[in-house]
């Protein structure tokens, strides 16, 4: 029995590894941007809200539309021209298609954790600047044969360093007010240059431009095989309750998400061989407290997930699904790849790819 056991359990693990969809993936989150927005464009209350919004005027010509589909594909045209045409949109609750976090924190650090481990972490109750000891899939997929030195992260938040432990799991993480340390072109020395002289309204948190424009340039030079994105401002104006800010970083994010797109489907390196996975850490509260978001608070739990390029089919806008999870994000990264990482952890299992 012994003899055959083992050429037996050789040929299940052989079936169990899935199959590549795609060569790269860029993963990319925009911090606590809230499904409302996301599906539904501007808040018709929150936009007209004097305590909300400095010039309602201003920004309702800018972003109030009478219909939801208009008033989304104004906020964030490359959602809703592309891949609600080519690729899948989860957590519409308007359509019986809800995603969730599965931490009852509902806040980031544990969010992010969430979402590239694969698991909940009770242990994590803060955003300090700790060592993540959990192992996050780019530090995975980063030990894994053809991947070596084909991870990298950039992010605006200055804790990520600390979530994708930089330090043990050699993933090199661009966050915070951070330049690059040895610029490899002109276009990464400007950046250095320009991003120290630029005010910031936050100390925590820089400004999306810089996050998006290094890691493009490390794109272009670099050829990582999976990238990880974390855009930072709709967060922060969000506490900072400035709705009209909030909007203006949605829509400035949805462009560089398409300006990430159209640079790798013009690369003969990633052109049609790389798929996006874009998501948030939590969601936010409705009505005044839509600048908040904590254990407890109704809706902060609300996300989204949406998916673009090889291994996903033209689904658009899910509808009457089964809910979807922020552990279940981490998985479907390595198995895009070709990688089972859910077999090596207790992790969610990858996305339903319809
Ligand atoms: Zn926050």
């Amino acid at each position: 029995m012994r003899n055959t056991l083992i050429p037996l359990l050789l040929l299940l693990t052989a079936f169990s590894h899935p199959a590549r969809s795609a060569d790269n993936v860029v993963l990319i989150t925009l911090d606590g941007l809230r499904w409302q927005e996301l599906f539904s464009g501007a808040d018709t209350e929150l936009i007209r809200d004097a305590r909300y919004t400095r010039d309602p005027e201003q920004t309702v010509k800018r972003w109030w539309r009478d219909t939801a589909a208009e008033r989304r594909s104004t906020l964030m045209p490359f959602f809703w021209d592309t891949i609600a045409t080519e690729g899948v949109i989860y957590g519409n609750r308007a359509l019986a298609s809800p995603a969730a976090v599965r931490n009852g924190r509902l806040f980031s650090y544990p969010g992010y954790n969430e979402i590239l481990t694969g698991a909940a972490d009770p242990s994590i109750d803060s955003n300090a600047k700790v060592p993540n000891r959990n192992v996050t899939v780019l530090e995975w997929v980063n030990r894994q044969p053809g991947f070596e030195g084909r991870v990298a992260a950039f992010a605006s938040w200055d804790v990520f360093p600390y979530i994708i432990n930089e330090e043990r799991s050699n993933v090199p993480v661009n966050a915070g007010f951070e330049g690059v340390q040895e610029p490899r072109t002109e276009r990464e020395e400007w950046l250095n240059e320009i991003q120290a002289q630029t005010p910031s309204p936050w100390h925590s948190v820089r400004l999306d431009v810089f996050t998006h424009h290094y890691a493009l340039e490390y794109l272009r030079h670099s050829s990582p095989r999976l990238l990880y994105v974390g855009y930072g401002e709709t967060d922060d104006f969000a506490h900072d309750a400035e709705y009209h800010h909030y909007l203006d970083a949605a829509h400035r994010a949805d462009g560089f998400v398409r300006d990430l797109w159209t640079f790798v489907q013009s690369d003969p390196r990633y052109r049609d061989r790389t798929t996006f996975v874009i998501t948030t850490d939590h969601g936010r509260g409705s009505g005044s407290r839509w600048t908040d978001h904590e254990a407890g608070l109704e809706g902060a739990e609300q996300i989204w997930i949406a998916l673009l390029g090889p291994g996903v089919k033209a689904h658009g806008e899910a509808r009457n699904t089964a809910e979807v999870g922020q552990d279940q994000i981490a998985s479907t990264v390595a198995q895009l790849l070709g990688l089972d990482y859910a077999s090596t952890r207790p992790v969610g299992p990858p996305l339903p790819r319809p």
